[in-house]
């Protein structure tokens, strides 16, 4: 039975008094024996701190986004190998804010996936479609394509360590989840995709769900076949908030 992973991206939040008392709360609850693997995700200034904290612990840590090269001209960025340094375990490639907001195409998206995996580092990719895409019936033709990108570059057998986060760009940060038999319909869709490459592979893969996931819709999400975690925005800010999405998990 997959653990169900519980992941919180901070996006741009966060500061060093609230590293300090979110971390040390959920440190507090800390349950090793629970059912759930807990990652979080903050911004890269918190990487240290949080490496500190939580190093010993059961609960892992990652990046937001990486840039391809292993270093060099490229201001602002940062390397799969800088990530490694910090102890992360993960790091999250193609959140749609990047895809919409920094430009970054599914090329762009699977060069990303292709530097972590060489590095070391279990990429979580991230997909899903707009409002538009699923009132146009597109919901898997993009969902495909995202993942073709990926599939093409770097093989099936890269998925052996990486997670894929399906987030339906409608529903992050909107408080619009996605109803479970729609994020089922489409966690099947990507497991059975993946299957037809390599069965087994495919059956060990977790597919987490994002999009406004918190303690009220959590249980019902992650009770479904092919749901094997969330990815939470919002609600991973909160310690109560966060720990209450664990809760739902028995
Ligand atoms: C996210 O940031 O990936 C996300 C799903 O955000 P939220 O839970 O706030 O919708």
């Amino acid at each position: 039975m997959r653990k169900i992973l519980l992941a919180g991206n901070w996006k741009m939040n966060g500061s060093e008094a609230m590293v300090a008392s979110l971390l040390g709360s959920l440190l507090e609850a800390s349950a090793p024996d629970s059912p759930v693997d807990m990652a979080v995700f903050p911004p890269f200034p918190y990487l240290a701190s949080v490496r500190s904290l939580l190093r010993g612990s059961d609960i892992a840590w990652g990046g937001q986004t990486l840039n391809p090269a292993a270093k060099g001209a490229h201001t602002g960025e940062v390397s799969a190998g800088m990530l490694l340094e910090f102890g992360c375990r993960f790091v999250l490639v193609g959140h749609s804010e990047r895809r919409s907001l920094y430009g970054e195409n599914d090329e762009d998206v699977a060069a990303r996936f292709q530097a972590a995996q060489d590095a070391g580092l279990e990429p979580v990719l991230c997909v899903g479609e707009t409002l538009r895409d699923r009132k146009n019936g597109a919901t898997e033709s993009v969902v495909e394509r995202q993942l073709d990108a990926v599939l093409r570059r770097s093989g099936v057998a890269a998925f052996q360590s990486a997670v894929i986060a399906y987030e339906p760009v409608w529903a992050i940060g909107t408080g619009m989840t996605a109803t479970p038999d729609q994020a089922q319909a489409v966690h099947a869709f990507i497991r059975n995709k993946m299957a037809l490459q390599d069965d087994t592979m495919a059956g060990q893969l977790r597919i987490l769900y994002g999009g406004s996931v918190n303690g009220s819709n959590a249980a019902d999400l992650f009770a479904r076949e092919d749901i094997d975690g969330g990815l939470v925005g919002g609600a991973s800010l909160t310690a109560g908030d966060f720990l209450a999405i664990r809760e739902t998990v028995v």
